[in-house]
């Protein structure tokens, strides 16, 4: 406690995949100050204007604090023990029929409740994160490269990288404080070179030596155009790819899946020949000279490169596609496994990795890297949770757009998830084409939507049932950044109201099943799956709240699910080290001295310590099988929607600095919201000249699937190109994604939120 009686505590930021590391003031119960960490290596004491203001996400004046069922049309206060026993009847009457959504949001211990709740209790897999929308192609690039998710390369590569390359990303709004490790070395003298390719002019392109400006969806061809360059001129790195790569090429029919076909080096060179400079330039719209840069950059084995993406590589209908070419450009110039040197991919939200991929919150995975859909693995999980065989069942449940177009259709016509359980994320604003996939619902007497949340938001507008949630430091959490590092934090205060961790929440539907006697949530020895024993060996009934903190719950779950993570030598730390450290990035293995020793760069043997003395790199979760990684042929191929004669621009949609995500807790900041009080639309300034239309002027935008009307805003924060416009979608009041395409992925299922076909006029 310091001199003004604040209590100081550590958390990682609530908000984006950075995990910065902040320390929370706390007086008379309530949070009053935040500063960010000096201590921390991920942030050194900054904050981004969103992370100095997160503690206000607590107090918004209009906090749901009680249970709320609807009747008659109209939400109305119950009971918890009410609404548990609702959720536990519907479950009870029909487990096949429920399905489980959650979020990159989760805390680990969350995640991993709620997906033993389901794949054991239930034998139900219909159960994915809000990842699935932003991540889900990031982890089929990974594992079809590498065999194992997640990146080799960690921050540290930023504080050595010579040339920094953003494909599609504007990290300096998304991530903006490991923009600034970028910038500072900068101002500090060093040569950084900033690279920025992408559909739209942004506030990281002011910062960049070259902007290579692409027609939407040709980003895969830019990347070919390497490989060919390299390939061509023969400045690929021979030694590096003969003993360490193999190449595989993309089928090219629905059979698409994570392993595509072998390939040898000259079959997938005679592929990648169709990439040269001239043609690529053709279909990207990038001139020659400048791919030549890019292409020589790649070709100079004396620079180190870290090339750093997000939603503009992932939420794209070649995602898998597109993330597999990136990492194998890095692997064919050998510009990979040293410092600065590394393909990575960042997260946008706080545990995406940690909780969707780590702990295998996807409709086809389990805990650390296993899958649904091979025995061995199910065994595995079945006996950490002494489980008969049997329990967790092989098929893969449905990925998050297909988990909503059942819940959305009517269940005579094969809409066969009639009870939906949302934690932790806000569908009816971020899952795509709104209409179809979420508001339709609401003319489904038979669904039933259960909502927990800590603001009234499009979700809870149609809920059936909505449940009041405890929020970041009002519960005790663990998250996993972009960089592998696991974050440990403590409850600080109190929730508001009636409002309860989601965790508990989960818990005790799974105990009024059990007292019901569905057979599920009992073990082999007839046990409550969600059984936790005190020093004394007593079980502590931690289904009644008044008993949840009566032991760390969160340290049981993360130290039963720790043994998981082994598998794939995702090996975390142990709880009690997390607890005393600002996160550890695994593998983390213990010392000779009894120490615990994180690891920076996997697979580069100065640093991993699961690589083999003498191998330099080792692949070692190769699917292969022979230590090597995969260097993949995807081809260039055409947006799902293309402009046209009738909408004849593009739309894409992202993110602002000011908001997280839907803009649920940050729009009740007031700094937050006055620095960006609504959406609006960015328009290139000749389009709008043709058209007659100003700042501030309304527009209407029509695509397919709908049309909205907001207002211009013309060299702003960002600047389209020609024939392109940009939405943000933190605005609850303009759900752009009635508009966007739900078109997704063939390999990861992730929608394509930053491609769609509109018309745009002056309204
Ligand atoms: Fe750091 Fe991201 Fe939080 Fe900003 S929003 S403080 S960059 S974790």
């Amino acid at each position: 406690t310091d001199n003004h009686g604040l209590t100081w505590d550590k958390a990682p930021c609530r908000f984006c995949g950075t995990g910065c590391h902040v320390k929370v003031g706390v007086r008379s119960g309530r949070v009053m100050a935040i500063a960010g960490a000096e201590d921390a290596d991920v942030n050194k004491g900054l904050l981004c204007v969103k992370g100095y203001h997160v503690g206000g996400i607590l107090y918004g004046k209009d906090r749901l604090t009680e249970p709320m069922l609807r009747k008659n049309g109209k939400l109305e206060p119950i009971e918890w023990e009410e609404a548990i026993e609702i959720i536990a009847k519907r479950i009870y009457d029909k487990p096949k029929e429920f399905a489980f959504y959650g979020s990159g949001q989760w805390t680990i211990p969350e995640g991993y409740a709620a997906q033993k709740f389901t794949k054991g209790g239930l034998s139900n897999n219909h159960i994915d994160p809000n990842a699935r929308l932003c991540m889900a192609s990031a982890v089929t690039g990974f594992i079809s490269t590498y065999g194992v998710d997640e990146p080799a390369g960690s921050y540290d590569d930023l504080d050595k990288a010579d040339v920094v390359i953003l494909w599609g990303n504007n990290p300096a709004e998304m991530h903006p404080v490991l923009f600034s490790r970028i910038v500072d070395r900068r101002a500090l003298g060093e040569k950084v070179t900033l690279i920025d390719i992408g559909t739209r002019r942004t506030r990281s392109t002011e910062f960049a030596d070259h902007y290579l400006n692409f027609r939407p969806q040709t980003d895969l061809a830019i990347a070919n155009c390497i490989a060919n360059y390299l390939l061509e001129n023969d400045k690929y790195d021979k030694d590096f790819v003969s003993k360490h790569c193999n190449f595989r090429i993309d089928k090219d029919d629905e059979t698409r899946d994570l392993f595509g076909k072998a390939s040898t080096l000259e079959e997938y060179k005679e592929k990648m020949s169709t990439y040269t400079l001239e043609y690529t330039s053709q279909l990207s719209g990038v001139p020659m000279e400048q791919l030549k840069i890019l292409c020589e950059t790649f070709a100079n084995p004396e620079l180190k490169i870290t090339s750093l993406w997000c939603m503009g590589v992932n939420q794209h209908y070649r995602g898998t596609a597109m993330n597999r070419l990136l990492h194998g450009i890095h692997l064919l110039s050998g510009h990979f496994g040293k410092p600065g040197d590394a393909p990575t991919s960042l997260t946008g939200q706080p545990s995406a990795c940690g909780t969707a991929r780590e702990v295998g919150t996807l409709a086809h995975a389990l805990p650390g890297g296993r899958l649904v859909a091979k025995p061995e693995h199910r065994a595995a999980c079945e006996k950490v949770w002494n489980m008969p065989e049997g329990r967790i069942n092989p098929k893969p449940g449905y990925h998050t757009v297909k988990m909503f177009e059942k819940f959305c259709t009517p269940t005579a016509e094969g809409g066969d998830v009639s009870t939906l359980f949302v934690q932790v994320t806000n569908p009816g604003q971020s899952l795509p084409n709104l209409y179809k996939l979420f508001e339709a619902k609401k003319n489904l007497e038979d669904k039933f939507l259960i909502v927990s949340e800590v603001y009234p938001t499009a979700s809870t507008e149609i809920a059936d049932l909505v449940l009041p949630a405890s929020l970041w430091v009002e519960k005790n959490g663990i998250y996993g950044n972009s960089e592998r590092r696991t974050q440990q934090w403590f409850k600080q205060v109190e929730p508001p109201g009636e409002a309860r961790d989601d965790c508990w929440m989960t818990i005790a539907i799974a105990r009024k099943l059990y007292d019901m006697g569905f057979p599920g949530m009992k073990d082999k020895d007839g046990q409550f799956i969600f059984t936790f024993k005190d020093e004394d060996g007593e079980e502590v009934p931690v289904w009644d709240f008044e008993s949840y903190y009566d032991i760390n719950v969160d340290k049981a779950l993360y130290e039963e699910y720790r043994p998981l993570t082994h598998a794939k030598q995702k090996n975390v730390a142990p709880y009690d080290i997390l607890v005393n450290a600002h996160g550890l990035r695994w593998p983390v293995v213990e010392t000779k001295d009894g120490n615990w020793r994180e690891t920076r760069f996997r697979f580069s043997e100065f640093d991993d310590p699961f690589v083999k003395k003498g191998t330099g790199i080792q692949f070692y979760n190769s699917t292969t099988k022979d230590d090597k990684a995969q260097i993949w042929f995807c081809p260039y191929e055409p947006a799902p929607e293309e402009p046209d004669s009738e909408y004849p621009f593009w739309l894409s949609t992202g993110r602002v600095l000011e908001h997280w995500h839907t803009g649920s807790m940050t729009m009740r900041v007031k700094q937050l919201k006055n620095a960006m009080p609504k959406a609006y639309v960015e328009l290139n300034p000749e389009d709008a000249a043709e058209k007659g239309i100003t700042n501030g002027d309304l527009v209407k935008l029509t695509t397919k699937r709908g049309e909205m009307v907001m207002p211009a805003w013309i060299n702003g924060r960002g600047r389209p190109p020609r024939g392109a416009v940009f939405v943000p979608f933190f605005d609850e009041k303009q759900l752009i994604n009635r508009l966007t395409l739900d078109a997704t992925c063939p390999v990861s299922k992730e929608p394509d939120y930053k491609k769609c076909a509109v018309k745009v006029e002056k309204y």
